[in-house]
């Protein structure tokens, strides 16, 4: 989808709202394809001293398996968008920076702007919550639920703090 910011370039202070649903369910991410559900984006432009920036947020909900005990993940995730809308000729140094996007024709690509604020937001592994303890490697049992019955391997450094705190 385009957004066309033409009635907001001469408007000081002026901002426009946008909103925005991908499908990105071909994207592949960790193995699986997580986004199922529609991707939406939205906030608004602003006209800030000529600068248009567009701010605003891009959410949907992820399906997948967790990296780490590969249980069901259904996982509702928010990241910001943050990007500044540049005159299509721009010089940037051949630099790439990624919150940098071409105006053409005084149209902003808005697929592009989500789907790479989407990208780029992502963690870098699916899991079921921040904190995930995984599963035992030695019996497979998931953490999440308990410890289990296999003899924990002791860290030799708290093994040496323990010899020290007996001597005393
Ligand atoms: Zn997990
Ligand atoms: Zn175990």
């Amino acid at each position: 989808m385009l957004l066309n910011v033409s009635p907001l370039k001469n408007k000081p202070g002026g901002t426009m709202p946008f909103r925005v649903d991908l499908d990105l369910h071909t994207f592949a991410f960790g193995g699986c394809r997580p986004v199922t559900e529609p991707v939406i984006a939205d906030g608004s432009v602003r006209n800030t001293a000529g600068v248009l920036v567009m701010s605003g947020t891009v959410t949907t909900t992820l399906h997948g398996v967790c990296d780490r005990c590969a249980r069901d993940v259904v996982r509702t995730v928010e990241y910001p968008l943050h990007a500044v809308l540049t005159e299509e000729n721009v010089d940037l140094d051949g630099e790439e920076d990624p919150w940098l996007f071409p105006l053409e024709n005084d149209c902003a690509d808005l697929d592009d702007i989500v789907t790479t604020t989407f990208v780029l937001s992502m963690e870098s592994k699916l899991l079921c919550k921040e904190d995930c303890k995984g599963l035992c490697p030695r019996c497979g049992k998931n953490w999440n639920d308990g410890p289990c019955d296999c003899r924990p391997e002791v860290d030799p450094r708290l093994a040496v703090l323990n010899q020290l705190l007996k001597k005393e």
